[in-house]
């Protein structure tokens, strides 16, 4: 017995007293867990519980989603408008008519004075997507400028870029029941258990009750790696070698699926001449992988019945990610595994609502999967929002990481930042800051008054935050799912919907193009606009989406006209042969000759910079951060460092470590782990003024997404540990 354990106070939860219970949907990342908010007697949010009945997560959250009621009164909310003329002067508080008439000025003096593309609009993955398809009716139709992007250029580009090349048209084609429904699942630089927790524990659940085999291909020992059946610890950047030294050996042994081969897809004869090149032996010298583990995988993968591949970051962010995606879809499409159950090319998405931007916000082209460059596209969306086709652009314009050199340029004047903090997200924090620096002018539209980009910004406006507002996410598996609001905007602020309305207000060029004001109305008008199309959401309405805890679509109004259970709709893409969304219908297997551009690490800077994320954050920390119980589990920067290299060097656990790289230093605190291996070290990403002011951000040249993974950095040890300590967390200028 524990010496006066009679004495403690027995841990008491406290009665929440909840008197209504909100249905909605998590606002973090893209699984898209189904989430009640409920309330007390004053209308206080108090607690936070998973839907039963929700077929995504059957009851459960992980540890954000949990706290995700006491976002709404969280520190550093935004309550009214600030304006200043100078960054170098403090803001001022204004109202909202005087801050709409201004942005709307300032955005036309530019505009007027540089040409229409010299104001930026740089979105998010956060938003509703009622409220992406707005924006992007105000930026496309109204304002017109065709430098307008999102920030999920830093994460999901390359997947968007790589499902377009393979299949004619982003959409992911499978679900996560096909990851439990599998023969066998490799997931490429994908680390669930501390990204996407709940689609983690559904695979650990089907694993239990079958098991088959989990391979995991990371640079790192990540908790899914753990608890694989084989990891390969892959050479960083070099993912495509691998994926065709597995072709390789697949068509070498005569274990394609050559039916489905010819059945779907073009471009057999140059994949193969490509592949020839990588035989094991060659490839595991480049990819560091053995030649036995290769032939391994590629006969176990290639044999399963049903074989899936998931990924995440570890492909995307990478100058090949575009085509690391077109690898995967490669080695699917050779063994016939797309569209069918247990089968399918899934990338795991990050915001919560990364998916409804590529749908919807016309960041890349025009809503519903339409390009810019198709005419009858133009017309179609010109017709149906009253704008004269020919203002629209005839090709996309500048993706956010090319938005910034362009700024550097002189070229772009005003930007608009909605719900994105680039002084932490962006690669090389220095080239950002003074970027940032040299705009005329910089609006900055978030829930966070605190959020590190407003330092910059000579307009904030505080935006109203997940259930203080209503409207629907696409998750990962293409699931609409509603938010109902739960309780007011914070403050005197208003929801990105309100707020585009306001403006479009101000341009003579809206007074002919309407602008609903209240999200069910916003997304009947999307339902038009989607019959028909690979993403068509016609037969769907919030009602029956809430009744059904989310609907994948497609969902047409053929489909919910059949009263057919819904949950039989849009699991799979492409079921049929030859229904691919290139002309022709088939899926293209495209040549994927590796080019190591890479930053690696030599004697100056000897280790691999790897970056990622902890579960208990999201992404810039500016939600997170303020939850007490998220960020008191990781409240500063740290790396994982090898034991071996730790003991070289002379660092001990939780020493405080300089690092630097030829873009910048941070200091951070050092974890000890064989994590990672001798050569690496780990930084999550989510700190301020910490792992972004080292990484180079070499940019993919389809998806133009940096590659944060591949970086090289050297370790200093540092004496004044006192010192430093306080100089980890303090923001630092260069
Ligand atoms: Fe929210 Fe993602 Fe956690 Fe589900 S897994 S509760 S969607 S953060």
């Amino acid at each position: 017995m524990l010496f006066g354990r009679n004495k403690k106070n027995p841990i008491k939860i406290a009665d929440k007293e909840v008197v209504k219970w909100t249905y909605s949907t998590c606002g973090y990342c893209s699984t898209g867990c189904s989430i009640e908010v409920g309330t007390d007697a004053n209308g206080k949010p108090v607690s936070s519980r998973g839907v039963g009945g929700a077929d995504v997560n059957r009851g459960k959250l992980c540890v954000k989603g949990i706290f995700e009621h006491e976002l709404f009164e969280s520190s550093g909310r935004g309550n009214n408008p600030l304006i200043r003329e100078d960054i170098s002067q403090g803001y001022r508080e204004t109202d909202w008519d005087s801050a709409m008439d201004h942005m709307a000025s300032e955005i036309s003096r530019i505009q007027e004075t540089y040409g229409r593309d010299s104001f930026a609009v740089v979105s998010t993955g956060q938003l509703m997507t009622e409220e992406f398809y707005t924006l992007g009716k105000l930026t496309r139709g109204v304002i017109g400028t065709n430098n307008y992007d999102g920030n999920t250029t830093l994460c999901m580009a390359s997947a968007v870029s790589g499902y377009k090349r393979s299949f004619g048209s982003d959409g992911p084609p499978g679900c996560y029941e096909d990851l439990e429904q599998t023969d066998c699942l490799i997931a490429w630089g994908s680390n669930l258990p501390e990204q996407h927790p709940i689609i983690y524990w559904r695979i650990k659940e089907a694993r239990e009750h079958r098991d088959f085999p989990l391979i995991v291909v990371d640079p790192r020992v990540t908790m899914l790696a753990q608890q694989a059946d084989m990891h390969l610890a892959i050479t960083p950047g070099t993912d495509v070698v691998l994926q065709n030294a597995l072709i390789h050996v697949i068509l070498d042994e005569g274990l394609e699926d050559r039916e489905y081969i010819n059945a779907n897809t073009v471009g057999f004869e140059q994949l193969e001449m490509e592949v020839a090149k990588y035989d094991p032996v060659t490839a595991s010298k480049i990819c560091g992988i053995d030649e036995d583990t290769i032939r391994n995988v590629a006969r176990i993968y290639a044999k399963a019945g049903a074989a899936s591949s998931i990924w995440t970051m570890g492909i995307n962010q990478s100058t090949h990610g575009s085509d690391g995606v077109v690898g995967v879809n490669n080695l699917n499409l050779v063994t016939g595994n797309i569209g069918k159950p247990g089968g399918t090319s899934l990338s795991i998405t990050g915001q919560c609502n990364a998916m409804g931007t590529r749908e919807w916000s016309s960041c890349s082209g025009l809503p519903g999967y339409r390009a810019l460059e198709n005419p009858d596209d133009r017309a179609e969306i010109g017709e149906f929002w009253n704008v004269d086709p020919e203002f629209f652009p005839k090709k996309r314009g500048l993706a956010q990481t090319d938005i910034f050199p362009a700024i550097e340029l002189g070229e772009i004047k005003g930007l608009w930042l909605v719900a994105t903090n680039p002084m932490t997200s962006m690669p090389n924090t220095a080239r950002i800051r003074k970027t940032l620096e040299k705009l005329d002018f910089l609006v900055v539209q978030d829930s966070y008054a605190d959020v590190e980009t407003t330092q910059y910004a000579h307009l904030y406006l505080p935006a109203a935050t997940w259930a203080e507002k209503e409207g629907v996410f696409t998750n990962t598996e293409r699931r609409v799912n509603i938010t109902r609001q739960v309780t007011q905007p914070h403050g005197n602020s208003k929801s990105d919907l309100a707020i585009f309305n306001e403006l479009s207000k101000r341009f003579k060029q809206a007074e002919k193009v309407k602008f609903p004001e209240k999200p069910a109305q916003v997304f009947e008008e999307m339902t038009h606009l989607s019959k028909g199309r690979l993403v068509d959401i016609s037969g769907m309405s919030h009602d029956l989406i809430e009744e059904n805890r989310g609907i994948q679509w497609p969902y047409t109004s053929d489909d919910a006209a059949t009263g057919e259970p819904i949950k039989a709709g849009g699991k799979r893409l492409y079921t049929e042969p030859g229904t691919f969304r290139y002309a022709d219908g088939m899926a293209k297997l495209i040549p994927l000759p590796f080019i190591d551009n890479n930053e690696v690490p030599d004697d100056r800077f000897p280790f691999w910079l790897n970056t990622g994320r902890l579960v208990e954050h999201f992404h810039t920390r500016t939600k997170t951060g303020k939850v007490g119980n998220n960020n008191k589990y990781s409240p500063i920067p740290f790396m994982e460092l090898n034991p071996d290299a730790a003991d070289e060097l002379g660092i001990r656990s939780q020493e405080y470590v300089r690092l630097v790289s030829k873009r910048g230093d941070a200091i951070v605190m050092a974890q000890l782990t064989h994590r990672v291996p001798k050569n690496m070290i780990f930084v999550p990403f989510h700190f301020h003024d910490c792992v972004n002011r080292l990484t180079l951000g070499l940019l993919d040249p389809h998806s133009r997404q940096p590659a944060y993974k591949q970086s090289s950095v050297r370790l200093e040890k540092l004496e004044d540990q006192k010192a430093a300590a306080v100089m980890s967390m303090e923001r630092r200028e260069f």
